[in-house]
């Protein structure tokens, strides 16, 4: 009884574990068909939601579930359901997908759910849903996500065909572990455009202390910087061929950052693990409207990797017990961590701090990340501590002053 009001409590976090699926030669041309099926259905059906302006799911289905299983040979009742809800999926999450018809790759990845599969974990086979009737297919894995597999809630999965390999990429859950109370305060981290991120603790990342291909954050910047401009050279060609490179390069740099975003997201849990800490990071509203006011920045920044590394931080914050907070980022470059003291005056040149009042210096995005740290302390108090006295100085900052206006992208 208890354990089950805890679990519900505390839900739990999707993790995707990869399975090879060892098919049959037979059983292979029967899933290279229900991918080709379902893909040829989604995209048949993407059409006609484009067509007709019609995207919600209930709606989709009066319009297309009988169209899409007479003109699809092979498209089982569930696979149409399941076709018609990815497709409305598609275009519910970005508004801007709507301007023009959702592709779908003919080989790309198929979503199961629980109604065209089902699992022997015994046997370690899955059951698949095909045009040619379910396939019993025998999988293999990762000792650690079979194990995983094994003992843990399934839910969705891909089915992927890479190089003439099956995949099954197979979401489940894990249960969330309790958070501990962040008994040593708060490590503030400030996403910053010229450093990448630099820590309260002075820690600038990514540097010498992770691990990983990038070695010091002047490689990252010296990669933006040339990536930026041969965009640009790129952008005033204009051509079909430009066009293409230009594509492939965001995608490259895409990877990169993700791939940074990854090594500070847990450099930062594990330092605040190691040391008793909760890790509090800036709402991405205030960092957008703050970084624009630096036109000469601007051009390389990426507000989805903001975004991106708020999401990974937060889910790896969870994985680990972690207290996760997000803080009000209005004045952090400017108020003074030591006397509160907040002024324009306190940055005498761009990446440098000094209070005018208590004389404080260093490198400024450090300032802010104290000052994230602390309003750290104080929202997790306000929220976990309702009844603790003063208010949190995030919410004393706004109340004093409007917040810097943001809006657009
Ligand atoms: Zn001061």
């Amino acid at each position: 009884m208890a354990i089950r009001r805890s679990a519900a409590k505390r839900q739990g976090l999707p993790t995707v574990v990869q399975l090879r699926l060892a098919p049959t030669s037979a059983q292979a041309d029967a899933l290279a068909t229900a991918v080709q099926v379902c893909n040829q259905a989604a995209a048949y059906i993407s059409r006609l939601a484009w067509q007709q302006r019609t995207f919600p799911v209930l709606d989709l289905h009066r319009l297309a579930y009988h169209q899409a299983r007479a003109h699809v040979g092979g498209l089982g009742a569930q696979a149409a359901v399941r076709a018609i809800a990815r497709v409305a999926g598609a275009y519910a999450n970005r508004r801007a997908s709507r301007k023009r018809a959702h592709i779908f790759r003919p080989h790309g990845a198929v979503p199961y759910d629980a109604r065209l599969m089902s699992w022997n974990r015994d046997a370690r086979t899955v059951s698949l849903w095909t045009p040619a009737g379910r396939m019993h297919v025998s999988y293999t894995g990762r000792e650690e996500d079979l194990k995983a597999l094994d003992t843990l809630p399934i839910g969705e999965a891909d089915l992927i065909c890479r190089k003439g390999v099956w995949l099954l990429q197979v979401t489940v859950t894990v249960p969330k572990p309790a958070v501990r109370e962040p008994v040593s305060g708060f490590l503030g981290v400030d996403q910053g455009v010229v450093n990448l991120a630099v820590t309260s603790d002075g820690a600038v990342l990514p540097g010498p202390a992770l691990p990983g291909p990038i070695h010091g954050n002047g490689h990252v910047g010296a990669l933006r910087e040339r990536r930026y401009r041969q965009r640009r050279r790129l952008q005033k060609k204009g051509t079909s061929a430009a066009r293409r490179v230009l594509r492939r390069l965001s995608g490259r740099e895409h990877r990169m950052m993700t791939d940074v975003n990854h090594q500070i997201s847990k450099y930062a849990v594990r330092e605040a693990e190691r040391t008793g800490r909760g890790v509090a990071l800036e709402d991405l509203q205030g960092i957008r409207s703050r970084v624009r006011a630096h036109r000469l920045q601007r051009r390389t920044l990426h507000s989805w990797a903001f975004a991106q590394q708020i999401a990974f931080t937060r889910y790896k914050a969870a994985r680990a017990g972690i207290a996760f907070t997000l803080v009000d980022p209005a004045y952090t470059s400017q108020a003074c961590p030591e006397c509160g003291w907040t002024s324009r005056a306190n940055r005498p040149a761009r990446g440098r701090f000094a209070c005018i009042r208590c004389g404080l210096a260093g490198h400024a995005d450090h300032t802010a990340a104290r000052n994230i740290a602390q309003r750290g302390v104080a929202g997790w108090a306000a929220v976990n501590q309702p009844h603790a006295t003063g208010l949190p100085s995030a919410r004393r900052a706004r109340e004093s002053k409007p917040p810097a206006s943001a809006g657009g992208s």
